[in-house]
């Protein structure tokens, strides 16, 4: 017999886009040659001195604890990094590293969440928004933004929105899954509405690094009295193609982190050790033709989607990933080469015989809270890209109404 698992057990599914990238990866192993677009990955390696400076670690036995909310150096570094690279002004003690960036939300949902509270989440989201809130005891508020409005919150909209349930708002500018960003203008008419709301801010900013015209802006950097309610997230994984090593941090006010910090001491007592040094070891080294790199494969998928017919995709400005809307093809009928006919009725469907057809991995847009979009990730090579998008046009040949 098996005793019945928890509430919050029971109401978790797991994260799709991990989920589709090892169903994907297992595809892989058994020698089908599938093209991976789903998971948010950078396909470059992680930089020398960051792999480095994780051996010396080892080598030197740094392999013991460390403070719960992370080495005092590396905060000190990131402390620089924030001041150079954003404009703001943050102590080490005002920043806590975790074990990737999710464990930074996760515990800054704890910290702030009592049941019923609510959270702001412009729509589409990154699939583990509403999932974490949720596992918070807090209530996922959906602020729905289209194509039209460039997937991005207008102050009227985030106005009207608030209200005393309201415990926070998460801002994720670039998006995932969307790629928009909002100019420092549109942060600045956002934060004059929040001004006003004694609300908490949570901006993740992992993807700050990945923009291709648009300058990324903090709302930390909005005005003082903004900071001090705002989380800034960030993380290694994205800019400097890291996500194994699972280091993430927030910047926040001193008593926000100090919360953090001691739960975090009671969950994982702190990030390892060996990725905090690798982390150090990492800071400084961008290379600024990864950003050219993906500025070419972003116009390469985007121009290749065009030529789809009835599929729109507005171009991305930020992080790597593009969100085409394949709602056209909803209620129409797909024709395998063997003459099997299958009546398409959702996203999840449609990327599923474009996996099993076409050997062409996607996430649907659904657990983005957009039901008519799909995701593809352009953090893998021109080459793969080649293959990936023409194996998509094809595909999209086989349907008819
Ligand atoms: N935020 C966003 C928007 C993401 O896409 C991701 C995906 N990795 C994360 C946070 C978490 O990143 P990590 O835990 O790898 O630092
Ligand atoms: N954030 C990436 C993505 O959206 C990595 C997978 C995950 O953490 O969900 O694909």
């Amino acid at each position: 017999m098996t005793l019945p698992l928890s509430r919050r057990a029971q109401g978790i599914a797991p994260s799709p886009t991990l989920s589709i990238d090892a169903k994907t990866k297992a595809l892989i192993a058994t020698g089908i040659d599938v093209v991976n677009l789903s998971v948010g990955e950078p396909d470059f390696r992680t930089p020398d001195q960051a792999s480095l400076a994780g051996i010396a670690a080892i080598t030197a036995n740094f392999t013991k604890y460390t403070d719960a909310s992370g080495i005092v150096e590396l905060r000190r570094a990131i402390a620089e990094k924030l001041l150079t690279d954003n404009g703001l002004t943050y102590k080490p003690e005002e920043i806590i590293v975790s074990t990737g960036a999710k464990q930074s939300l996760y515990n800054i949902f704890v910290t702030i969440l009592n049941p019923g509270d609510e959270v702001l989440l412009p729509t589409p989201y990154w699939v583990s928004y509403p999932e974490q809130i949720r596992l918070c005891d807090g209530v996922p508020v959906d602020l729905p933004t289209t194509e039209s409005t460039g997937f991005k919150i207008t102050p009227q909209q985030l106005e009207a929105a608030i209200t005393p349930k309201t415990k926070a708002l998460l801002i994720n500018s670039p998006s995932n899954p969307t790629g928009a960003m909002y100019t420092p203008q549109e942060m600045q008419a956002l934060a004059q509405v929040l001004e006003n709301h004694e609300i908490y801010i949570i901006s993740d900013e992992i993807y700050e690094r990945l923009t291709y015209g648009c300058e990324h802006y903090s709302i930390a950097r909005c005005s003082e009295t903004l900071r001090a309610r705002t989380f800034v997230v960030n993380g290694f994984s994205k800019t400097f193609a890291m996500t194994g090593w699972r280091v993430g941090y927030v910047a926040a006010a001193q008593p926000l982190v100090k919360a953090m910090s001691s739960f975090q001491s009671h969950t994982t007592s702190n990030p390892s050790s060996i990725s905090q040094k690798a982390a150090l070891g990492a800071l400084g080294t961008f290379d600024p033709r990864t950003v050219e790199e993906f500025r070419a494969r972003r116009d390469y998928v985007v121009g290749q989607l065009a030529e789809i017919p009835g599929i729109t995709c507005s171009n991305p400005e930020g992080a790597f990933y593009v969100f085409p809307n394949i709602s056209h093809y909803l209620g129409q009928t797909y024709t395998s080469d063997d003459k099997k006919r299958t009546r398409i009725e959702s996203v999840d469907q449609l990327c599923e015989l474009l996996l099993t057809e076409s050997h062409v991995s996607a996430v649907p847009g659904t657990g983005f809270g957009a039901p008519r979009n799909m995701r593809l990730s352009y953090a893998t090579s021109m080459t793969q890209l080649h293959k990936g998008m023409e194996r998509m046009r094809a595909f999209f040949t086989h349907f008819s109404s």
